[in-house]
């Protein structure tokens, strides 16, 4: 632990709301995807409901438009909400759609969707959450190296405590990926099936092709499937979650969040230069878009998921209440 002072967060609560909210939550978490999802013991957090009794998923459900006019106040560089990448070919992923629409407000002003947004190389499913409805979005993703997964049971953790306290989510969309590589985590590795280390899959300016790379950007669905996320949904600054080095790192106009998440957790800032074709390069110095690498320590993996909570919850909390002054 550091001697830094960490500050908590007192939250106001409409307890009869938030209790629907929990219930929504819960209900989502029941659903045929989450229990594809969840049936991985690999996969910390995602918690398998042997009673779900499923269905078909993607059946009987719409998913919500975006609002429009968000896109107007961001910037130029950022891709447009209906662009598509010139070095996609048509068919390099399978199909998306969704599969929850659970986007009726439960409380004015916030709900809860569940998004199906490509598969693995394996075929598992990339679910995509999204709660709240403001203006202000912010993404979140986690496990995007398979043996780096301590990430994933923060996000559900938080999840919840968004629902619980749903007052936090004022103004704010958070879009959450808990599990980019789930064939990774499956099988304990770094890359995705093929080999490829995804973070380094991005159309960087500083990208560079190989095997280990891609042989060309976005030749993964995994990575293929956040690009898409972030041309959807146009975040105003994104937190991934790594490990183990134990540091808030941060590439493009993102120190003031990582600072702000330093602040909230035992976590230095550092700067680690940013890796070739990652989505750092990408998303933070290519687009623009604020990006903070949270790496967490190598022995976060041991860690329970309460303890993870407590030691990095309210930094994670931090990134959903702090606004890039930019987008303001
Ligand atoms: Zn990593």
């Amino acid at each position: 632990m550091s001697d830094r002072q960490f500050v908590r967060h007192q939250v106001a609560e409409d307890s009869a709301a938030s209790a629907a909210l929990l219930a929504a939550g819960v209900a989502l978490a029941t659903t045929a995807a989450f229990t594809i999802m969840m049936s991985s013991p690999s996969i910390r957090g995602w918690a398998p409901d042997a009673s779900s009794s499923g269905g078909d998923a993607g059946s009987n459900v719409q998913l919500k438009p975006d609002a429009d006019g968000k896109a107007s106040s961001r910037s130029a560089t950022r891709p447009s909400r209906t662009s598509h990448p010139s070095d996609i070919s048509p068919g390099q992923s399978k199909p998306a759609g969704p599969v929850v629409d659970n986007s009726k407000p439960i409380v004015p002003g916030v709900s809860l969707i569940e998004t199906l947004v490509g598969h693995s190389v394996e075929g598992r499913p990339l679910l995509c959450r999204r709660i709240g409805d403001g203006e202000y979005v912010v993404l979140m993703m986690a496990s995007i190296h398979g043996n780096e997964a301590a990430g994933t049971p923060l996000l559900n953790r938080l999840a919840e405590h968004l629902v619980e306290n749903y007052k936090l989510l004022a103004g704010v969309t958070l879009v959450l990926l808990p599990v980019v590589n789930p064939d990774g985590v499956e099988s304990r590795q770094r890359y995705n099936a093929r080999g490829v280390d995804l973070n380094r899959n991005f159309p960087a300016e500083n990208r560079q092709n190989s095997s280990r790379y891609g042989l060309n950007a976005l030749s993964e669905p995994e990575s293929l499937a956040i690009y898409q996320v972030i041309n959807d949904t146009l975040p105003n600054h994104i937190v991934t979650l790594h490990e183990p080095l134990q540091c808030v790192d941060y590439d493009g106009p993102a120190k003031e969040l990582a600072t702000s998440m330093s602040n909230f957790c035992p976590l230095p800032v550092k700067k680690l230069g940013s890796r070739h074709g990652s989505l750092g390069s990408y998303a933070g110095v290519t687009l623009g878009i604020p990006t903070v690498t949270f790496e967490l320590p190598g022995n976060a993996a041991a860690q329970s998921d309460e303890l993870l909570w407590r030691f990095y919850g309210e930094a994670l909390i931090q990134a959903v209440l702090h606004r890039h002054p930019a987008s303001l």
